[in-house]
């Protein structure tokens, strides 16, 4: 009897509490919810902005559980598993993040509400955790946007795309141009060569002898190279 008890009582909470994780599942996708969860990864996501498109929000949520499972898996497993987006009318720029924390301008997505790939960029910076980084602010941000080249989900719709080259460029441009040039190291010169560098940076270890050991060229070399025949 009393095993039997226990055995109902097992088989019940088992059900139920599939039960509850199933609803839980759902209610998560209404998009009005504030705090969303998939597969380990828990996403809260608040507003100041009372107009903020709902159907932003939504992109920008889909954007965090498309792209930033990957970004963990291939770059740092360790990353955080709660990430805090925050669109806050105070804050002027695009995007800004630290620790698990992102902040976006709500007037950046009212002008480009396309742009959902600032998105991709931001979480980047999450899983790069760099902490107090020995490296130069041009790669931090160069690899982030080569992130965003390669994983973004919609950088045609954001109309966001790498620049050509030109001799006015230099490798420490950040952004879009040091993209362009690790988009070019890795299908000219070799392939997993961003992984290789966000793991130096990652460790402290980088210095500018690092670009020799992972690519078998100097900085210089590569750039005279990259500047010579700068086809992806
Ligand atoms: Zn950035």
């Amino acid at each position: 009897m009393k095993s039997c008890l226990l055995l109902a009582g097992f088989f019940i909470c088992s059900v139920s509490s599939e039960a509850a994780v199933n609803a839980t599942r759902d209610s998560a996708f209404n998009y009005e919810s504030n705090r969303f969860e998939k597969k380990g990864y828990v996403l809260h996501f608040t507003s100041n902005a009372a107009d903020f498109s709902a159907a932003v929000k939504k992109r920008m949520v889909d954007a965090f559980f498309t792209v930033y499972p990957k970004l963990v898996e291939d770059f740092n497993r360790d990353a955080a598993k709660e990430v805090y987006f925050k669109i806050d009318t105070a804050y002027h720029g695009v995007a800004a993040t630290g620790r698990g924390n992102v902040v976006y301008d709500p007037r950046w997505f009212a002008k480009n509400p396309g742009d959902i790939d600032v998105v991709t960029h931001e979480v980047m910076h999450i899983v790069q955790a760099y902490g107090r980084s020995v490296g130069p602010w041009w790669i931090t941000e160069g690899i982030a946007d080569y992130i965003r080249f390669k994983y973004g989900i919609d950088n045609e719709g954001g109309r966001w795309k790498l620049p050509e080259y030109t001799d006015q460029q230099k490798y420490s441009d950040g952004y879009r141009v040091t993209a362009r040039f690790l988009a070019w190291i890795e299908a000219r010169v070799k392939d997993g060569s961003v992984k290789a560098l966000n793991k130096v940076l990652r460790d402290h270890s980088y210095n500018k002898d690092s670009w020799k050991q992972i690519t078998g060229r100097s900085l210089d070399e590569l750039w005279s190279a990259y500047s010579k025949d700068p086809a992806l």
